[in-house]
Parts: structure tokens; C-alpha cells; sequence
């Protein structure tokens, strides 16, 4: 099945089911670009979104199988959390794609083997990572076309589409994130991976990896500190809640007895619509759920900017939210925040536990960072 969870509940249901059929065979199988997907979770969207969390993803998996049974499957969920790790401390990079995305038109080639990767994206807003890289190494290196506006194409209709993971994908495909290091489609590895693929029509076998100049700001910053959970005694305070974080109410902040609740989202004024209606259903859900857990009703804001008049609204001087991470959400943010303290209005942001242990690790390359963190995820008798 073809399909991506968009509940919290659904998300889990895939996850056990994963467990139990997939994950043994994944590191054999995750390659393959098969109907359906069936090789690999699907649950990008959902952990993207925090739906569910990498954290509960690795105990259910580690719950069932030897971690050196799963070590692959271990290692790919955690590349999500070191991208963002590593975009955190490098927020020069995500403004650079800021920059030149907003200046450019993204329009795919069309007519050639990839034209079918570009219509399972626009009809279900995901591809698999095989295809994701086939795709962005033909737009880069074949088609010598800026990596920035490839970028942006996905970004607009993935329903997994994250600052971190996306811009620090392309730029590897284009050869910028690992220094001369680019990634080029063959058409040996599409006939080998790809199953049921036709004719490798239009694919260049001669071509040549062009990488770009680099243009970003590659200088590292002090990761911020922010605490698991509000300081005891919190007080009034309202919960702000975004597209980051759509399980809150399974962490720290699980715990607090908010005098409103609110949800921002969705927002993205370019999303297309696989993307809109996954994040519709995803925040419908995260709103009943949220609901429920705090005993109040859920606030729908459409944007950032909305929310100094919500807060004024419900009357409370002090507002609770997961930090924002680099990308979007925290760019909607930041004048927000800068705004409050002069209406009044104090901010406490918090940060899961496992980003706050993971994230400084991530300063340099995956494998360093796989091999002082690698640990953390061994249990003693595994
Ligand atoms: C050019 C390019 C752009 C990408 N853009 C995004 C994006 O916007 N959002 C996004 O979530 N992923 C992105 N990825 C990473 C990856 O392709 C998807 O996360 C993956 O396809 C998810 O499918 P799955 O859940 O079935 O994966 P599985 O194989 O089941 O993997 C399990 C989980 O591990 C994580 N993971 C797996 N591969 C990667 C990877 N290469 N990088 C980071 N995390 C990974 C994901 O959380 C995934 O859900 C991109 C990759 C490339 C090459």
C-alpha cells in the first residue's frame, strides 16, 4: 500500500507493522524502488512532523531485534536527527537556500525517464530516497540546473519536506555539502535498484558532475539551550504548538495544565496539494488528540503572525512552545518573539531531550558523529 500516515495513531500502527514485517530485511531491501514501497517505512512525513518520534521509532524497533540486526534502519533515522543537528549549528546554509530559491522558478525538465518520479511526487508528495537522489542528481549534473530551485520544487510538495533534510540532501547531490563530493545517476544503478522501471530513455550516461560554487555562510554557531519542560510552578500559561512538534503531549510539556492551547498550521503559502491536504489531516488530528489531553479546546491559527492577537485574546501572560528549528517555522517565528517581551508577554522554549543530547554532536560529518553517538542507542545486553 501506497500510503502515508497521517494520525498519530496511523503512524504507530505502520510502525508496529513495520517492525513485524520489514525491518529485519531492511538493510537488504531499503534500496529498491519497488511499487507501494513496501521495503522502506514510509514513515518520513510522520516523523518529520513528530507525529511520532525517532526516539519511539528506535525503542520499538530495538524492542524486537538485536541492534546489530537493525543497525542500518537505526542509522537512517538517525541521519534525520543529525541534519537537523548540523543545520542548527550552520544556519548560514539554510539562508543561503532562503536567498536563491525565492528568486528562482523551479520547472522540471519533461519527456525522459524521470518524468514519472515527477508525477508520483506531484500525486502523492513522496518519493523514495533512491529516486529523490536519481532526481536531483539528473536536475543538478545533466541538466546543470541550480540545485536551490530543485530544492524549492520539493520542498513545495513533499509531505515529508524538511528545512534540514531537503537543503542538506540537495546540496550533497550537488555536491556541497561533502566538499567535492557529488552524486551522479547511472543508469546501471537505476535498471539494478529501480523494478519496474521502462525505458532509461533520456538519461546521459557521459555526463559530468558540475558543482557549484559555494555561496553560503558555512560558519558554526553556539547551539542555543533550552529546557525539557517548564520551570516548576510555571503559572498561567498558554501552549503553542506548530508543525515541528505534532506530539507534544507525549513529552515534558505532556504535563502541564495550559489555560489555552493553540496550533499553528498549516502555513505554507507555496504547498501543493498532496502536501496541504497531508499537513490538513495531521493537524485535524493533532488538534482533536491535544484537545482531549489538555481538557481544552484547540485554537486554529492559519499563521505567525496571528499570534500576539490570540494570546491578547486569551489572556494569559505567558506562552510554552518546542524552539522552532532552522528552517521555516523558526524564520515565522523569530519577529514574533522579538514582538512579545514589549506586550508583556514572556516565552519559555523548550527542546526535546534527545535533540538536546544529539544536536552537538553533529558538527562536522555523519560518521563522526554516528561513531560518538552510536553508543547511546546500544542497551547492554544488545
Ligand atoms: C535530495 C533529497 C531530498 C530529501 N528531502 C527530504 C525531506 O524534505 N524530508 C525528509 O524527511 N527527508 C528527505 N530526504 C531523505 C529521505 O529521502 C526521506 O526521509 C526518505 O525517503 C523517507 O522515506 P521512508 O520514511 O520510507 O524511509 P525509511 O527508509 O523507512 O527510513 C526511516 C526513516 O529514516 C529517516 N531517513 C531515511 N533516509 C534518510 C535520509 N537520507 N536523510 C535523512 N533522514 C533519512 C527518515 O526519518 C525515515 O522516515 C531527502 C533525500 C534526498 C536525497
Amino acid at each position: 500500500m501506497n500510503d502515508f500516515p497521517a494520525t498519530r495513531e496511523t503512524a504507530l500502527r505502520r510502525l508496529s507493522e513495520f517492525v513485524q514485517t520489514a525491518a529485519a530485511d531492511y538493510a537488504r531491501t531499503r534500496n529498491f524502488v519497488t511499487p507501494g514501497h513496501a521495503g522502506v517505512s514510509r514513515l518520513s512525513a510522520a516523523l518529520r512532523h513528530r507525529l511520532v518520534s525517532e526516539e519511539e521509532v528506535l525503542a520499538a524497533v530495538l524492542a524486537e531485534y538485536r541492534f546489530t540486526a537493525v543497525e542500518k534502519f537505526v542509522q537512517e533515522v538517525v541521519w534525520r536527527t543529525y541534519w537537523k543537528g548540523w543545520l542548527e549549528q550552520h544556519p548560514g546554509v539554510w539562508e543561503d537556500y532562503v536567498r536563491q530559491s525565492t528568486t528562482l522558478e523551479p520547472v522540471p525538465p519533461s519527456g525522459g525517464v524521470m518524468d514519472r518520479f515527477t508525477e508520483e511526487l506531484e500525486a502523492t508528495g513522496y518519493l523514495h530516497n533512491h529516486a529523490r537522489m536519481w532526481w536531483a542528481a539528473w536536475w543538478c549534473h545533466q541538466h546543470r540546473l541550480p540545485w536551490a530551485a530543485g530544492a524549492r520544487f520539493f520542498y513545495d510538495r513533499l509531505i515529508d519536506a524538511d528545512a534540514a533534510s531537503n537543503t542538506l540532501g540537495w546540496r550533497w547531490v550537488a555536491g556541497l555539502q561533502t566538499a567535492g563530493k557529488a552524486y551522479l545517476a547511472r543508469r546501471d544503478n537505476l535498471a539494478k535498484y529501480w523494478t519496474d522501471h521502462g525505458p532509461l530513455d533520456g538519461l546521459d550516461e557521459a555526463v559530468q558532475a558540475r558543482i557549484p560554487a559555494e555561496t553560503a555562510d558555512r560558519s558554526r554557531v553556539p547551539l542555543p539551550e533550552y529546557p525539557e519542560a517548564p520551570p516548576h510552578g510555571e503559572g498561567r500559561v498558554v501552549l503553542l504548538g506548530h508543525a515541528e512538534d505534532l506530539s507534544i503531549e507525549t513529552t515534558a510539556l505532556g504535563k502541564v495544565r495550559p489555560v489555552g492551547v493553540g496550533l499553528i498550521g498549516p502555513v505554507g503559502a507555496h504547498d501543493r496539494e498532496a502536501k496541504r491536504a497531508w499537513q490538513t489531516a495531521a493537524m485535524t488530528d493533532t488538534a482533536a488528540r491535544w484537545s482531549q489531553h489538555y481538557g481544552i479546546p484547540t485554537d486554529r491559527l492559519d499563521r505567525w503572525e496571528a499570534v500576539g492577537d490570540w494570546l491578547a485574546q486569551v489572556g494569559c501572560g505567558k506562552v510554552v512552545l518546542m524552539a522552532p528549528f532552522t528552517g521555516p517555522e523558526a524564520d515565522g517565528w523569530r519577529p514574533v518573539r522579538a514582538a512579545l517581551p514589549a506586550a508583556g508577554i514572556e516565552v519559555i522554549e523548550c527542546r526535546r531531550a534527545w535533540d538536546t543530547r544529539l544536536f552537538p554532536a553533529a558538527r562536522a560529518g555523519f560518521f563522526p558523529f554516528w561513531q560518538k553517538t552510536r553508543a547511546d542507542f546500544l542497551s547492554p545486553d544488545r
